[in-house]
């Protein structure tokens, strides 16, 4: 295994060792202009920007050098394959124990910065964001909930379902979420009132970064999906089911998820995870065959395990520890990224660098697997205990909900992690509204 100088890299439980290598965008109070582009390791920074303008990392090419100095890392997605290689490439060299040049450098206190001196921002401009619906779990869920006779509809097996979600909501880890105001009806055929979202809920996913985009006409061949893949992040798709049960019919969510979705910092690239990559998923021995351009012999899942924990206000002013509510793996998939992805672009619709795909709730066959507190709780006749003796059937104001995702330690290699994607709920605004 390959040591790193940065000491805490090494810590057994550390998110971000030299095998991981993250990329992610960061201001600096110590720093004029805007956002920088830097990588995680351990409990720090190095500071990309700042390396070049030292002379460091002179053995990249000038347009992954020029990219790297930009305030988003739209332009680097963009170049590829090779680029994203050959920084990977350098950036490990750099930070490994048998290289002097940046440890023993009279400035790398100012290229190598803690993480807490830094404030995260969205790693990319994401232009579009796209929401699938690939856990055949989570869809039976909630369809026997909705459709207790016909809980998988008939096009579920055949294509990864999706909607067209709002870049513009995306938000990073750590800014409060605003509790929103709804449409919605206590039956099935109204009539509505407007008011204050009452079920209010989380739902735990995997979002993938488009790299390199495609031109409109243009599909992308699923064998070839990895070329326009850059990497991965938690993604929490905050949802307002009382919204959703009303307006959902016949066009897909709308309001219910457009007011915001949180995003963890780091994107981990499908180059530090691809040592996980197993074949697959499993399908059922019954399950009927996909259409050829939803075929790849050498698709791939990973064994990310995900967990979500909450903490509530009065947890808070206790200072007790985050309460976990749910413990899963993204290999419970049934659909996988290099899937959504060709079918996203099967019609030829251009997909820009940057773009965000999300997974759909990760849920897998145990109640404690379930990613939402709709499933969690079975639509709220089966609360949740929290530590501090209140109940949950959905999300309370002053509640945060913490996501974490890990690939476990390999005979050869360390635990890579994906750092933290937290959100808090603030009090909707409603007084603020004349209505
Ligand atoms: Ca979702």
């Amino acid at each position: 295994m390959m040591s790193c100088w940065v000491a805490s890299a090494q810590a057994p439980d550390c998110d971000f060792p030299l095998a991981n290598l993250p990329w992610g965008c960061f201001t600096r109070a110590d720093r004029a202009g805007g956002a920088r582009i830097g990588v995680a390791i351990g409990d720090q920074v190095l500071d990309v920007r700042e390396a070049l303008g030292h002379g460091f990392l002179a053995g990249l090419s000038a347009s992954v050098q020029s990219a790297l100095r930009c305030e988003s890392l739209n332009e680097f997605m963009n170049l590829g394959t090779t680029a994203w290689k050959s920084a990977r490439a350098e950036i490990t060299k750099l930070l490994s124990s048998d290289e002097r040049a940046l440890q023993d450098h009279n400035k790398v206190a100012d290229i190598v910065v803690h993480a807490k001196n830094v404030a995260m921002m969205l790693p990319a401009k994401i232009g579009d964001y796209t929401d699938f619906y690939a856990s055949i779990h989570h869809a039976t869920n909630v369809g026997k909930m909705f459709r207790p006779d016909n809980p998988l509809l008939p096009n579920w097996r055949h294509l990864p379902v999706g909607y067209h979600g709002r870049g513009s909501s995306i938000v990073v880890s750590g800014v409060d979420v605003r509790r929103p105001m709804g449409q919605t009806s206590a039956t099935d055929d109204g009539p509505p009132t407007f008011g204050v979202v009452r079920l209010l809920d989380y739902e735990l996913e995997v979002g993938v970064y488009v790299g390199k985009g495609n031109a409109m006409g243009e599909r992308v061949d699923i064998a070839h999906s990895r070329e326009h893949l850059f990497g991965v992040c938690l993604l929490n798709d905050w949802s307002a089911r009382d919204v959703q049960k009303w307006e959902y019919q016949p066009l897909g969510p709308f309001n219910a998820k457009n007011f915001a979705s949180t995003v963890s910092p780091w994107i981990v690239t499908l180059d530090a995870i691809e040592p996980w990559f197993e074949r697959g998923p499993v399908r059922e021995a019954d399950a009927s065959a996909n259409l050829p351009y939803l075929v790849w012999k050498n698709d791939f899942t990973f064994d990310l395990q995900l967990s979500v924990s909450i903490v509530s206000a009065s947890m808070r002013e206790k200072n007790m520890a985050p309460f976990e509510i749910s413990r899963g793996s993204y290999r419970d998939m049934y659909w996988t990224l290099s899937q959504m992805l060709a079918h996203h672009t099967s019609t030829g619709c251009p997909m820009n660098a940057g773009d965000l795909m999300g997974s759909g709730t990760v849920s897998g066959t145990t109640p404690d697997s379930r990613g939402s507190m709709l499933e969690r709780t079975w639509r709220g006749t089966e609360p949740l205990q929290l530590p501090d003796g209140s109940t949950r059937k959905f999300l309370d104001d002053g509640d945060e909900i913490i996501m974490r995702g890990w690939l476990p330690a390999t005979a050869n290699l360390p635990r890579i992690g994906l750092g933290e994607c937290r959100g808090r709920i603030l009090p909707a605004h409603s007084a603020q509204i004349a209505f």
